[in-house]
């Protein structure tokens, strides 16, 4: 397809960075521990929500993409011009690189959930900053677009691996503020009541778009969220709201 593919020296950025489909420059990082600071969004750390009473909320799927599940999802979000973000698992994006396509080409946003989606926080500095990087390149590679946060799997994150993520790539560590636990499959009705009922101006909402069942609860979930006259926006957008309003 012309794309990059395959693993090379993941150091090999700090001499030539890789540049994305709007010609940018990814971010640096060396192992040193870069004090060239990348362009990064919103200014903390980590964000569980943001600071805002107007009615934006991020939708956010994990662990994708799902060769049936994630196109499904997309059909339903195209059909209300919902914008999502999806916290891809490497190795997901690698083995569905048309999905990761159709993803950015319909406007939604990519970020780093990693490659191996193991807990972050029994991990060396080395180890995540592996990970990270991996999927950083996974996810340029399939789409030519830069993630610019990243979601920790299971949550798992110290407050020191937080700080020196965001340092070194510029990526804030979202969480969330609805878990309806869709992981369970408690059932897709009790999935869409748990994200209505949580709903909340500047949230950020988990579900995972590898389960049938949480796809199911989206058509209602969403329809009742803009009834009450939400808006659904991006992760970086969201951010863009912090403080404000
Ligand atoms: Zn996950």
């Amino acid at each position: 397809m012309g794309l990059k593919k395959g693993r090379e020296n993941p150091l090999a950025h700090v001499e030539s960075p890789q540049r994305n489909a709007a010609g940018l420059a990814a971010p640096s990082w060396n192992s040193a521990g870069s004090r060239n600071l990348p362009a990064s969004v919103g200014f903390r750390d980590s964000y569980y929500k943001v600071e805002t009473s107007l009615p934006f909320i991020a939708l956010t799927f994990d662990d994708g993409p799902h060769p049936l599940n994630t196109p499904r999802l997309l059909d339903i979000l195209k059909k209300r011009n919902i914008k999502a973000t999806f916290y891809v698992v490497a190795t997901n994006a690698r083995a569905y690189p048309e999905i990761m396509r159709r993803i950015i080409a319909e406007g939604h946003e990519i970020g780093n959930h990693t490659v191996t989606h193991s807990n972050l926080t029994t991990m060396s500095a080395a180890g995540v900053r592996k990970e990270l990087i991996d999927a950083h390149e996974s996810i340029v590679a399939t789409t030519g677009v830069a993630p610019r946060t990243m979601r920790p799997p299971y949550g798992a994150i110290t407050s020191a691996q937080k700080k020196w993520i965001r340092e070194e790539f510029g990526y804030p560590s979202i969480l969330w503020s609805v878990d309806p636990e869709d992981w369970k499959k408690p059932g897709s009705s009790v999935v869409t009541s748990r994200l209505v009922r949580g709903a909340s101006p500047g949230g950020i909402l988990l579900v995972h778009d590898i389960h049938a069942p949480s796809i199911d609860a989206i058509p209602s979930a969403v329809d009742q969220i803009l009834a009450r006259g939400y808006q659904f926006v991006t992760v970086t957008q969201l951010l863009a709201t912090d403080g404000k309003g």
